[in-house]
């Protein structure tokens, strides 16, 4: 005990397993809150980690989830987590950044619960720095979004859900359930006419990055499994054919010409124990290889330093502190 208790003084305690979130401080934060018919931001949140010493004056890479509810959006966003803590940590560690078979996973709340009504954005109170291209000095900010797509009521709220995260984000992964459909596209039209309102139309292509994540992909014999299968898939997908009915060639270009960079991924199931046990939670045993494997090549395409995409606006790079601003405008911009 009192080594323990000498280790614990020396700071040992925060020297945690791979893959384990650290300090209990860290937590998913509101940014954004609809309530009471209107979106409000936390203003005094955004600052708190945005104009930090240490952040301010970097540039920002802003990774979004948005899609349809409890389709494992927050699940996924925590192994992003487990992979920013071990490769942006302050204390590399040699072991590997999925940690140990056994931990449940933790970070952003999953398997829906009490914030199942919620419809808003929460960022990762953890802000990440990382060095790359040698010298250029960056912030990685993780942003969670909630909303239930599905009641008529609610279309509005989700698309300004969808936009403002959009806006807010270099590269906004759309996560979407077994395949791209003809609604999901529309959805994402919508979505996208909602974020060119707020951009007040300057003449510029709105958007940075945005990542088609399919998951439960059944159809390997179409396409293969990781982001080169879903580069083909997306291909055909978004093709724009003289036979279409003019609304399908519309829908097509109107997405292409919203954003700079467009990518896919196709994801394995990950296992019956991950959706139907309702004990699983969230531990490497009980997920299937193949998930874990396409799992390591995902959150490398996204997130290693060399795969790292800093956040612009109109063609320029932003920094942290920049970006207080510019969400408050969008924010405002939807809020009447
Ligand atoms: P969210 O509402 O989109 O954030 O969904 P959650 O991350 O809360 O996950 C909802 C449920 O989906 C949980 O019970 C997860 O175990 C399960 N889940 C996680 N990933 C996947 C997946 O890739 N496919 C399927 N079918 N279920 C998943
Ligand atoms: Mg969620």
């Amino acid at each position: 005990l009192a080594e323990f208790e000498e280790r614990f003084q020396a700071g040992d305690h925060r020297r945690m397993l791979s893959g384990d979130i650290p300090a209990e401080a860290d937590a998913a934060v509101p940014l954004i809150v609809y309530e009471e018919g209107k979106f409000a931001l936390d203003t005094a949140a955004l600052e708190k980690y945005l104009l930090h010493e240490d952040v301010k004056d970097r540039n920002v890479v802003v990774l979004s989830v948005a899609g349809a509810f409890r389709k494992g959006k927050s699940f996924i966003l925590n192994f992003f987590l487990k992979y920013l803590y071990h490769t942006y940590g302050s204390e590399p560690v040699e072991t590997d950044w999925m940690g140990a078979d056994d931990q449940p996973l933790k970070g952003f709340s999953w398997r829906g619960g009490s914030e199942r009504d919620t419809t808003g954005i929460l960022m990762w109170s953890k802000v990440f720095l990382a060095t790359i291209k040698e010298d250029e000095k960056i912030a990685i900010i993780l942003i969670d979004t909630q909303g239930t797509f599905d009641s008529g009521s609610t279309v509005r709220e989700c698309a300004i859900v969808f936009a403002l995260s959009t806006l807010m984000s270099s590269i906004q992964v759309y996560n979407l359930s077994q395949n791209i459909q003809e609604d999901d596209l529309q959805h994402l039209q919508l979505f996208s006419d909602y974020g060119k309102l707020a951009m007040l139309d300057s003449g510029k292509i709105p958007f940075q990055k945005l990542y088609f994540l399919v998951r439960d992909w059944f159809y390997t014999y179409e396409a293969a499994y990781g982001e080169k299968g879903g580069q083909e898939f997306l291909q055909k997908r978004l093709r724009v054919l003289p036979q279409q009915v003019p609304e399908l060639q519309s829908t097509r270009r109107r997405i292409k010409s919203c954003f700079s960079e467009i990518g896919c991924f196709l994801m394995p199931f990950p296992g019956t124990k991950v959706t139907s046990n309702p004990h699983f939670d969230g531990r490497l045993s009980d997920i299937d290889e193949d998930f874990k494997t396409s799992l390591r090549e995902l959150v490398t395409s996204l997130l290693s330093p060399e795969n790292l995409l800093v956040k612009e606006m109109c063609g320029q790079k932003i920094k942290a502190r920049d970006l207080v601003q510019y969400f408050q405008s969008y924010v405002s911009a939807f809020s009447g």
